[in-house]
């Protein structure tokens, strides 16, 4: 049968399947393997734009192959640097989504981990590039070192944002083992 409460990535995937529109611009702020990447790129279509941050070039690489395959390259610009950074790179453009996949790439080196700092400058970066009705997706992971501690900092963070201009939500499972990741959403208003 078909499944909606699947997991944190999987509740990140069907909403930007609602609410992504051909033409948009879209940020992956954790590229990693180019899941959310790809996806983006087919949802914004052949005249929207998605850029990719990360800082692990291998995985850069491995998703530029993948784009190509899927002749998906034209819409993409995966930028090697961090997402803390990206104000250096976008400015005047309106941004529809933007995603972070928070932790380290299970395929990669684990010892790659987003950190609280940078996440949280990327965060405040990302919320000035949404347009209005743009959304905000962090999967935060809590189960390794320092994950616990991230999350703790990002759910701060949107805590105190101001209801008036942003609608902040947390999916959280709260049935089940192994801290499962939490999906938060934000929405610009
Ligand atoms: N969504 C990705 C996928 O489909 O494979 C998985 C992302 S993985 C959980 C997290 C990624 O964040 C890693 O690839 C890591 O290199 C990257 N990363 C860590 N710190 C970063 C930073 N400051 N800026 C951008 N990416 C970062």
């Amino acid at each position: 049968g078909y499944r909606y409460f699947i997991n944190a990535v999987e509740l990140a995937k069907k909403i930007m399947k609602d609410t992504i529109l051909p033409g948009d611009i879209t940020i992956d702020c954790t590229v990693g393997k180019g899941n959310d990447t790809l996806l983006l790129a087919k949802l914004v279509g052949p005249l929207g734009k998605v850029y990719g941050f990360d800082i692990q070039s291998n995985a850069l690489d491995y998703t530029q192959e993948k784009l190509k395959e899927e002749n998906l390259i034209d819409r993409v610009k995966l930028i090697y640097d961090g997402h803390e950074n990206v104000l250096n790179y976008i400015e005047d453009e309106k941004v529809k989504l933007v995603i972070f996949n928070l932790g380290y790439l299970p395929t990669g080196d684990h010892n790659v981990v987003t950190k609280p700092e940078t996440t949280i400058k990327g965060i405040k970066g990302s919320l000035k590039l949404l347009c209005k009705n743009g959304i905000l997706l962090i999967a935060s992971y809590i189960g390794h070192n320092g994950g616990l501690e991230e999350k703790e900092r990002v759910e701060e963070f949107l805590n105190n944002l101001d209801q008036k201009t942003y609608s902040v939500l947390k999916f959280q499972f709260v049935n089940q083992i192994n801290n499962p990741p939490i999906l938060y959403g934000v929405e610009k208003l």
